[in-house]
């Protein structure tokens, strides 16, 4: 896995909030803050932090489903920012998305069929009815429904089915990579693992790569090459599953990790109580963003100086002065 996909530098998206009537200019909350991380072809990057820490909209700007402030995206090697018309229409094709809740992201008025097909119709993929209909049953058996089911409405299957039903419509256009957006929360731990079978099996069979979302940690530790850790709107950590796991090096995920119950007695963690609340992140603490939670003894440069992401051992790559 050297060969990169995806190269994310310094990517923005901060959102304007309302203003207060004394307020002379509305504040921003900073959702993704200067984010820089590539993704190789065919792996699995997991994206894990706390809720509201900008994970979705990372995956969501990336592919321009919402429009970053700033930064560069190339995918195979093109900007895709600076894309418009048929040029973004072709590539958004390769680019694809499955959702949290996949009640809420299918047309509860569409047939299942009309869902799958629709994608196949807007990007003109097939000649005739009979052959998206024929790619429409193929579909869903790749993802294990029966054919039976194409005039069927949402609401008639049960949350593991209509996330099947999600990633059929996302592998529809044969995409390069797909933002997997917490794509099994909503669903019974036993369903989970069926999915994230059925999304292994998948990734393995088209060649995909998939940028996983997920603030459970024992699933993107199954599923992740690399993980990458995002605290306010940055990634603090980054490196293979395996070495995170082992050994983080950041007290924001030595925190994360020492909260996952382990079967294994020997890899036993202490619990680490993270201090306080999450910021704002309208208003950002100066220094280190983790100074004000941070277990570490930290030293005055975390309160005055902004740690850069560095590399401290090969592929590991850690935001924290005195990580080592
Ligand atoms: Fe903690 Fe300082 Fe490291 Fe930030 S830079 S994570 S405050 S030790």
């Amino acid at each position: 896995m050297t060969e990169k996909l995806i190269e994310i530098k310094n990517l923005k998206k901060h959102f304007p909030v309302k203003k207060r009537w004394f307020q002379k200019k509305a504040d921003t909350v900073k959702a993704v803050n200067g984010i820089t991380v590539d993704i190789f072809k065919g792996e699995t990057l997991g994206l894990v932090g706390e809720s509201g820490c900008g994970k979705s909209t990372l995956g969501r700007s990336l592919i321009r489903l919402i429009e970053p402030d700033e930064g560069q995206v190339f995918f195979n090697g093109k900007d895709i920012l600076k894309f418009s018309g048929s040029e973004l229409r072709q590539t958004r094709r390769r680019m694809q998305i499955i959702f949290q809740d996949p009640y809420a992201s299918l047309n509860p008025r569409m047939t299942i069929g009309s869902i799958i097909s629709e994608p196949l119709k807007i990007h003109k993929l097939v000649r005739s009815r009979q052959e998206r209909m024929d790619r429409v049953e193929g579909l869903l058996k790749e993802v294990g429904l029966r054919s039976d089911v194409l005039g069927r409405y949402p609401h008639e299957f049960s949350g593991g089915q209509r996330q099947r039903i999600g990633i059929a419509r996302a592998i529809s256009l044969n995409p390069d990579f797909i933002v997997c957006d917490e794509p099994v929360s909503a669903l019974d731990v036993s369903i989970q693992a069926q999915v994230i079978n059925l999304l292994s099996d998948l990734q393995k069979k088209f060649k995909l790569t998939y940028l996983f979302i997920s603030h459970d940690l024992k699933v993107v530790e199954y599923i992740s090459d690399r993980v990458a850790v995002m605290y306010l709107g940055e990634i603090v950590e980054l490196a293979y599953s395996k070495d995170i796991y082992r050994d983080p090096k950041h007290p924001y995920t030595q925190a994360l990790l020492s909260a996952v119950p382990q079967i294994d007695p020997k890899t036993k963690r202490t619990r680490i109580v993270l201090k306080g609340d999450v910021p704002s992140q309208v208003h950002l603490p100066p220094g280190c963003p983790f100074h004000p939670r941070c277990h570490y003894k930290i030293v005055d440069r975390c309160r005055i100086e902004k740690p850069p992401l560095r590399e401290i051992a090969p592929d590991h790559w850690v935001s924290c002065h005195l990580a080592e």
